[in-house]
C-alpha cells in the first residue's frame, strides 16, 4: 500500500468508523454466534501473496464485525465500560502512525513529556495530594503488580531484587473478601505465595471491616508475618463498594504497612467534587490505581499508577543496559516505572480527551451516568419482585428478580441466571452478573459513552417483561 492508496482507504475507513457509530444500534450488543463461528470462515493458513486491501476489508466487515461483542453499543451494561470517544480514536491513528517506542525520553521526547504532563493533570482532577507522581501502565493488574513489588522491595531492602527470596520473608499481603482478582494474581507473581493473600470480611455493605484487618495483623504478626501491603479498594468490581480508606490507612501507618488503593473503575468518578470525599485518608496510601481506560473515554490501554515515592518504584524496576544508556538526566525514562520496556504512546489520547472535552465536559458526562443509575434505582425499587442487592454509590447496580412465593435460594439463583442469558440472546442489551452473599445478582452498569435515558429504559421493560413471562 502506498501513501495514495493509504490515502483512499484511509477516508473510506474513517467513513465506516462514523457510520459504525451512527448506526451502532442495528447490531446485535453481543453477537448470537457458536464457538468456531469466525475461525471456520477464515483461511488456515497465511497467503503467500499479497491480497487486495479491498477483500481484507470486506472479510472484515463481513465475518469480524459480526463476530465483534460491541463494547460501544450504548446498551452493553456488563462488567464495566471500556468506553471510548472521537478525540481518542483520532489520537490513536495519530499514535499509530507516529509507532513510537516511549521508553525513554530520548527515544520520543515528547512522549516521554506528554505522559509527564497528562499524569500531572489526572493528579489534579482527582484532587491526589501532590506528592503523587503518575506514569501510565497498560492496565490495573500490571499497576497492582508493580505497587506490591514496590513494596516488597522496599520492605526487604531491596535485597529480593538482588538476591532472591531467603525463605524466610513470611510476607503477608491483606485485601477485601470482594477485592480484585488481579491482586492475587499479583501476590502469586510477586513470589509471595497464594496462601500469603490474607482476604478479610465485609459488612453488610461488602466494604471491608477494618476490625478485622487489624485482628488478623495482630495474630499474624504474633505468628512472625511480616504483613507487606493492604490493598483497598475503591469501588469493588462485584457491587463497587468502597472500602473505608480512613481507617485501614491508620491501621496501615501504626503497622508501617504499605498502602494501595485500587480505584481501577471508579477512581474517574473523583474528578467529580461531591466524591472527593472517598479521598478521606489517601494521606497513608502508597499507591494508587484508577483507569482511565474504562470510564473517562479514553480506549483500552491506559491506567493511570500514581506512587508517591517514585524512587522506590524506579529503584525496583530501573535497568539501564549499556546499550540504552543515555546522556539526559533529570527526564522521566519511564521503562524504569514499570515492567515493560517498549510502551505506547498512551498520553497522546489522554491529552486529545481531556482537552476536547474539558474538565466540565467529562464532569458532565459522568454525573450524566450518576443520574440514570438513579432513574433506573427508583425504577427498580417501584417493583415489588426486584430487590436491590447493594448501595448504587455510583452507575452499577446489582439487583434480582425475586418472583413472589420463590423463597429456595438455589432457586432463585436459577432463575435469575437463566433470565440473564435470555436476555443477552436477544442482543437487545449485554448485562453481566456476579454473586454477593451466594446470591446470583445481575449488574447493571450505566457507563457507555453515549448512553441516555431511552436506552436505560427501554433495556428495563425488556428486562421486566422477560422475567414475568411464564
Ligand atoms: C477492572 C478492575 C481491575 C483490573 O483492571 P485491568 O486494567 O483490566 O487490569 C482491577 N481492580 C478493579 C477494582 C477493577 O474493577
Amino acid at each position: 500500500m502506498d501513501s495514495d492508496e493509504f490515502k483512499r482507504w484511509g477516508y473510506e475507513i474513517v467513513d465506516w468508523i462514523a457510520d459504525y457509530f451512527n448506526n451502532i444500534e442495528k447490531y446485535d450488543v453481543k453477537p448470537n454466534i457458536e464457538p468456531g463461528y469466525v475461525i471456520n470462515q477464515l483461511a488456515q493458513n497465511p497467503p503467500e501473496n499479497s491480497e487486495k486491501f479491498e477483500n481484507i476489508l470486506e472479510d472484515f466487515k463481513n465475518i469480524i464485525v459480526p463476530g465483534m461483542t460491541h463494547w460501544q453499543h450504548p446498551k452493553f451494561f456488563g462488567y464495566f465500560p471500556a468506553n471510548t470517544s472521537f478525540p481518542s480514536i483520532a489520537a490513536e491513528f495519530l499514535t499509530s502512525a507516529l509507532a513510537a517506542q516511549c521508553m525513554m525520553w530520548q527515544t520520543s521526547p515528547a512522549a516521554a513529556e506528554l505522559e509527564e504532563l497528562t499524569m500531572e493533570w489526572l493528579r489534579q482532577m482527582i484532587g491526589l495530594p501532590n506528592d503523587f507522581t503518575g506514569v501510565i501502565q497498560d492496565t490495573a493488574s500490571t499497576a497492582t503488580l508493580c505497587s506490591i513489588l514496590t513494596a516488597r522491595e522496599k520492605y526487604s531492602s531491596f535485597n529480593i531484587n538482588t538476591k532472591g527470596f531467603s525463605g524466610d520473608e513470611q510476607f503477608r499481603v491483606y485485601c477485601s473478601s470482594e477485592a480484585h482478582s488481579s491482586i492475587e494474581k499479583a501476590v502469586k507473581i510477586a513470589g509471595i505465595g497464594k496462601e500469603n493473600l490474607v482476604k478479610i470480611p465485609v459488612d453488610e455493605n461488602f466494604a471491608m471491616l477494618p476490625d478485622e484487618l487489624e485482628k488478623v495483623l495482630e495474630v499474624d504478626i504474633i505468628n512472625g508475618y511480616k504483613p507487606l501491603c493492604v490493598v483497598s479498594a475503591l469501588g469493588t468490581t462485584g457491587s463497587t463498594a468502597i472500602d473505608p480508606l480512613k481507617e485501614i490507612g491508620e491501621i496501615c501507618k501504626d503497622n508501617n504497612i504499605w498502602l494501595h488503593v485500587d480505584a481501577a473503575f471508579a477512581g474517574s468518578a473523583l474528578i467529580l467534587p461531591e466524591y472527593r470525599y472517598l479521598l478521606d485518608g489517601i494521606k497513608y496510601a502508597d499507591s494508587f490505581v484508577f483507569n482511565p481506560h474504562k470510564w473517562l473515554f479514553t480506549n483500552f490501554d491506559c491506567s493511570a499508577y500514581f506512587v508517591r515515592d517514585k524512587e522506590a518504584l524506579i529503584k525496583t524496576f530501573e535497568m539501564i543496559p549499556e546499550y540504552l544508556k543515555s546522556a539526559e538526566s533529570h527526564v522521566n525514562n519511564y521503562k524504569d516505572w514499570g515492567i515493560q520496556l517498549g510502551r505506547r504512546f498512551r498520553a497522546l489520547k489522554l491529552w486529545f480527551v481531556i482537552r476536547s472535552f474539558g474538565v466540565s465536559g467529562l464532569q458532565e458526562k459522568l454525573r450524566f451516568h450518576i443520574q440514570l443509575a438513579q432513574y433506573l434505582v427508583k425504577k427498580i425499587e417501584s417493583e415489588k419482585d426486584f430487590e436491590i442487592l447493594a448501595p448504587v454509590p455510583f452507575n452499577t447496580i446489582c439487583f434480582r428478580y425475586k418472583p413472589a412465593g420463590v423463597v429456595h435460594e438455589e432457586e432463585i439463583n436459577k432463575i435469575n441466571e437463566n433470565l440473564l442469558s435470555k436476555l443477552n440472546e436477544t442482543g437487545k442489551l449485554f448485562l453481566t452478573h456476579t454473586k454477593l452473599n451466594g446470591k446470583y445478582v445481575i449488574r447493571f452498569m450505566i457507563g457507555q459513552t453515549n448512553v441516555n435515558e431511552k436506552h436505560v429504559s427501554e433495556a428495563w421493560e425488556l428486562l421486566k417483561s422477560e422475567s414475568r413471562k411464564k
